[in-house]
């Protein structure tokens, strides 16, 4: 099954074609980042005419690099949130005249879900997918901090997500209130790199076991108190402080999904994978904190052009979800039932 996917929920515009779920043909990622960069985040009136600019040169491309014909497409899968509502809207609003104009079933997915499936995307042809499951799943990106229990690939199961900033919403924040520059994600990386442990703490977040959760304001409060006090940070000292940040940042996760581990072994869930997915994944150390689980337990993560957002991991899940809608004998949506959400949808 030849799937196509369109992602356009923030500042990337992208397409796909993906054969089976994992096999991708093509895909295509146009990044608004120096659109955006002046202001020192995404402006969603900008971000959604950017999309409009791009969406259809870039299924033009797409199609010319897989050396498909439009007639090859089952199933055209979109991302219906969340996001920022105009952004949503041109990918939707785009992918909805395809299916028309093909004849072609579409379907909506989760972007945040869709995160998951970049971790999938790129392992050996040979893997059975089936044998990855059941699995943790973290999907820690610049908007979200969830942590899934998953007994198949389209089963999620919320265990955890943050109380108020996502994981790379607060990297973002303390670079640019450190004028550091925008994304901080790969910035701090890159000072983190040259860090001294032990030379600077930082408060652990939510250290208790009681707290499946994730919080990152009080992290963010204590960088900007910090700052406002001793600008003169800089140099070593501010590698070393960077460091400490990235390590609470990043640590957090880590405690948290060992809990995760533990409260499952309780119900006599057995994860065979923990799959970490979303921009944040693209992090060298973040990686290294979550390896090594024990117990035949492995890590899987997205190669990196598929950490941030892409829209082959749109394509894949859109495969999955069409898959179980048949198997279960359910029919998609009516056509007037179609909308986009902005917000994660938490129920
Ligand atoms: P996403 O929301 O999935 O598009 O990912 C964007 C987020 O990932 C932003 O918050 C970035 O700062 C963050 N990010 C990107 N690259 C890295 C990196 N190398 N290390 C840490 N965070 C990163
Ligand atoms: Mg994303």
């Amino acid at each position: 099954m030849i799937v196509a996917g369109i992602e356009s929920s923030c500042d990337e515009t992208a397409v796909s074609f993906v054969k089976d779920g994992r096999n991708v043909l093509s895909s295509l990622v146009s990044s608004q980042i120096s659109v955006h960069q002046p202001f020192g985040g995404v402006i969603p009136e900008i971000a959604a005419r950017e999309h409009l600019k791009s969406v259809s040169y870039l299924w033009e491309q797409a199609m010319k690099q897989s050396g498909l014909c439009e007639s090859d497409i089952d199933l055209i899968a979109v991302t219906r949130g969340p996001g920022l509502a105009g952004a949503l809207l041109v990918g939707v609003s785009f992918a909805r005249g395809l299916s028309i104009s093909l004849d072609r079933p579409l379907i909506g997915v989760d972007h945040v879900h869709a995160h998951i499936h970049g971790a999938l995307l790129g392992l050996p042809p040979d893997t059975d997918i089936a044998e990855l499951f059941p699995a943790i799943a973290l999907v820690v990106s610049g908007g979200h901090t969830n942590l899934y229990w998953m007994e198949d690939p389209v089963r999620f199961r919320l265990l955890a997500s943050t109380l108020d900033d996502a994981c790379g919403e607060c990297l973002d924040k303390v670079a640019r209130m450190m004028d550091l520059g925008y994304p901080g994600g790969p910035v701090i990386e890159k000072m983190a790199e040259k860090g001294q442990r032990g030379r600077v703490s930082v408060p652990t977040m939510l250290p208790g076991k009681e707290y499946m959760a994730f919080s990152y304001s009080g992290l963010k409060t204590h960088m900007a108190r910090l700052w406002e006090k001793n600008q003169g940070f800089q140099g070593q000292d501010l590698n070393d402080l960077i460091l400490a940040f990235q390590d609470e940042a990043f640590g957090q996760i880590r405690r948290k999904t060992d809990l995760a581990l533990e409260q499952l072994q309780k119900e006599d869930k057995y994860p065979r994978s923990v799959l970490v997915a979303g921009g944040v994944a693209a992090n060298q150390s973040f990686r290294n904190i979550m390896s090594g689980f024990g117990n035949g337990v492995r890590t899987w993560f997205p190669a990196l052009n598929y950490c941030s957002d892409n829209a082959a991991m749109i394509a894949a899940l859109g495969c999955y979800e069409y898959q179980e809608l048949q198997r279960s004998g359910k029919s998609l949506p009516d056509d007037a039932d179609w909308d986009i959400y902005p917000r994660y949808l938490y129920s």
